[in-house]
């Protein structure tokens, strides 16, 4: 797994993340800041769709969009809406530890059946469904994939500033992933 740099002081923000959108999320998820007013959001946040993360922000603070992975491949439109619209030049790319997106190939049966006995699908539509998605979702590792998706998306929207951040679900604390 990559290098995550824990965040205990503000002196731990990497510089170029200081005093922008994506330093004070870190400071009010991890470091207690105090919860100012915003009358608009300053970020997006880009994070998985898993029940066990919760930000800890003000209100108004960011556009959030929820995704398998943190895959944000097919919320492109989303994200340019964020960005034009909403007008955030900043992205907080989170992905998490033991996410259901790594393998999810493994977790096949388990899909199928569950569609089958709690949505009432047929079993050879459930199988087809699984096949044609999961390869769309998967994801080989966490962190891995948010460093691929943070170069993705810079190459996309070249002035926004984007953050590959991970949210460890052990301690529900925020980290930068070190970049090489
Ligand atoms: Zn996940």
């Amino acid at each position: 797994m990559e290098k995550l740099i824990t965040i205990n002081s503000i002196d731990d923000i990497l510089p170029a993340y200081r005093q922008t959108p994506i330093g004070l999320l870190l400071e009010y998820h991890n470091l207690n800041r105090p919860l100012e007013t915003f009358d608009k959001a300053q970020l997006l946040v880009g994070m998985c769709m898993d029940n066990r993360k919760h930000l800890h922000m003000p209100d108004n603070f960011a556009f959030i969009i929820r995704s398998g992975g943190a895959n944000l491949r097919y919320s492109e439109f989303k994200v340019s809406y964020a960005i034009a619209v909403g007008q955030v030049s900043h992205i907080a790319l989170i992905g998490h530890n033991n996410c259901g997106m790594v393998n999810l190939i493994s977790r096949k049966t388990e899909f199928i059946n569950g569609l089958v006995t709690i949505a009432g699908w047929e079993k050879e539509r459930a199988k087809e469904h699984f096949m044609h998605f999961a390869p769309m979702f998967e994801i080989g590792s966490e962190t891995d994939f948010i460093l691929s998706e943070t170069k993705r998306l810079r190459l996309r929207y070249p002035k926004v500033i984007i953050a590959p951040l991970f949210y460890l679900v052990d301690d529900n604390k925020l980290y930068i992933i070190e970049e090489n």
